[in-house]
């Protein structure tokens, strides 16, 4: 995967039919670059009508925002790791903070997915963050390295297989607060620091992306910070115009 990696959450927006149309305006003002990753994240239903719609576009990765971690049964409501690959879906969100506090995923089931995805051939995109009150509390550190190793825990070390994390503090997601980016390198630094007793030398591979209100104005100062190989941008990726300066930053 191309560094710097852009990634668009579009979380319960654009179904397949502005999804579509999204994707056909934005591939006409964004010709293919070599030097970078651009990846979507629709919602599930969009995968494959996008996918459809934008063959000819290889380079532009889709992926979907959850999975189970079992591969079929009786789960009413949820979609597996194969199905997501089935509709073109190469990558998959795990942990995003909205699946955590709003729908009470865990750490355990975070890890579970990670090993789901991997089996499934879908290169997971792992999220950690800290909430307000456990960064007011000193905390930071603690819950991302704790989220980190229960959600890489079932993969085995040293891990050589494709793999993306993505640091986003709660405090900062969707609220038009963003870490600065010496409090994203900061974080970042233990998070690299981490994978390397998980993934040896190829640590420095893992692409790590910083995440909470992105937008055309913060993305290049953040992406200039030290260990930030990426964004993962929500509400600023709904529109074209916005999602194509931050992909070009
Ligand atoms: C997100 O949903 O992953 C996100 C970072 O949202 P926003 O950019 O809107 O803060």
């Amino acid at each position: 995967m191309l560094r710097p990696v852009f990634a668009a959450n579009w979380k319960m927006n654009n179904g397949p039919t502005a999804a579509v149309e999204f994707m056909r305006s934005f591939i006409s003002v964004y010709p293919k670059q070599n030097d970078r990753t651009v990846i979507f994240f629709p919602p599930a239903l969009s995968v494959a009508p996008v996918r459809a719609a934008v063959r000819e576009r290889a380079d532009l990765l889709l992926g979907v925002q959850n999975i189970h971690w079992e591969a079929q049964g009786a789960f009413t409501g949820e979609i597996s790791a194969s199905m997501a690959r089935d509709a073109g879906a190469t990558v998959v969100l795990v942990g995003h903070s909205e699946r955590r506090h709003v729908f009470g995923e865990t750490d355990e089931e975070c890890g579970k997915k990670v090993v789901a995805a991997e089996k499934a051939g879908l290169t997971p995109m792992l999220c950690v963050g800290e909430k307000l009150e456990e960064r007011e509390r000193g905390e930071t550190e603690s819950v991302v390295l704790r989220q980190l190793r229960a959600g890489l825990s079932g993969l085995s070390a040293p891990h050589s297989g494709p793999l993306l994390i993505a640091y986003e503090p709660v405090w900062a997601i969707g609220t038009g607060k963003t870490a600065t980016p010496a409090d994203a390198a900061a974080v970042h630094r233990v998070l690299r620091a981490e994978l390397s007793a998980f993934a040896g030398e190829k640590a420095g591979r893992v692409p790590i992306l910083y995440g909470g209100s992105v937008n055309q104005g913060n993305a290049s100062a953040l992406l200039a910070a030290e260990n930030v190989d990426g964004l993962l941008v929500g509400g600023a990726s709904l529109d074209p115009n916005t999602w194509l300066s931050i992909t070009t930053a």
